[in-house]
């Protein structure tokens, strides 16, 4: 494997739109594990060039891409995406992860995108074309994008996160949020949907280890059941 250590975020990405079969190192706990899932011949080093602070102003809250799950549940955030960082329930890979490596990977099983969605988080991210700032959603179905997650911006608000596993170090069979009317389900194996509460029925619901598709659907169902 080849490793690149880029001197700006502008560079990292012109170097990625050259090495195809590139990723992006970060916390490196997908890329750099032996069952992450990250394929890739090349990676290029991120990690000291993305911010990983976590700053407050009034109800604006700014983390920074590279800001560790830990650094989140422990940090000046709504509460419930606090508890959506503890979902990784190991204390070294919660120190180790970051909130842009949790959202690029896109896993439908993933920690922090329901509560982020929920919380009509915008991502600044630096592209081939200079910076922009987007809907998570637009971010998370966009699966080809070379973008770097420069930083996450939300504001302070109410909201629930929920998690449905065996235990609390295996995998989920659903995650789940919502804040005022935003929804956000995941469910393993099957998929994501994002909208309001009856947006779980847009997921194709597959069996897996998590438990089987009938199983997955009624979880999603009654999830937020108090909510109607
Ligand atoms: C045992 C184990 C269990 C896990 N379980 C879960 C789980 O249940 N749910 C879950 O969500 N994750 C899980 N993970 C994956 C991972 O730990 C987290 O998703 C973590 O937040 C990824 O962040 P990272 O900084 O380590 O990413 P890295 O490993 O550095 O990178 C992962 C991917 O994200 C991209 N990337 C990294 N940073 C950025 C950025 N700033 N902008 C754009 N792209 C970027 C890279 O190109 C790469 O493709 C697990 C990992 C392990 C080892």
């Amino acid at each position: 494997m080849r490793i690149f250590h880029p001197l700006s975020l502008e560079e990292a990405v012109a170097i990625r739109e050259h090495e195809k079969d590139s990723c992006y190192l970060s916390g490196g706990t997908a890329v750099l594990s032996l069952s992450g899932g990250v394929e890739a011949s090349a990676v290029v080093d991120i990690s000291a060039l993305v911010d990983s602070s976590i700053s407050r102003d009034g109800k604006h809250i700014a983390i920074g891409g590279g800001a560790t799950l830990e650094a989140i549940a422990s940090g000046p955030v709504p509460a419930f995406i606090r508890e959506a960082a503890r979902y990784c329930a190991s204390l070294q890979l919660r120190s180790q992860a970051t909130i842009g490596g949790n959202i690029a990977l896109r896993r439908f099983d993933s920690f922090l995108i329901p509560s982020l969605y929920a919380a009509s988080a915008v991502l600044t991210v630096v592209t081939d074309d200079g910076r922009k700032d987007i809907a998570i959603e637009e971010y998370v179905r966009d699966r080809g994008s070379i973008s770097i997650i420069e930083r996450v911006t939300i504001e302070e608000a109410e909201g629930e996160s929920r998690r449905i596993g065996r235990a609390s170090h295996s995998h989920a069979a659903i995650i789940a949020a919502r804040s005022g009317s935003r929804y956000c389900y995941e469910a393993s194996g099957s998929g994501v949907a994002f909208g309001d509460r009856d947006s779980w029925k847009d997921i194709d619901f597959r069996d897996d280890l998590t438990g089987s598709a009938e199983y997955k659907r009624y979880i999603a169902s009654v999830i937020f059941e108090e909510a109607r």
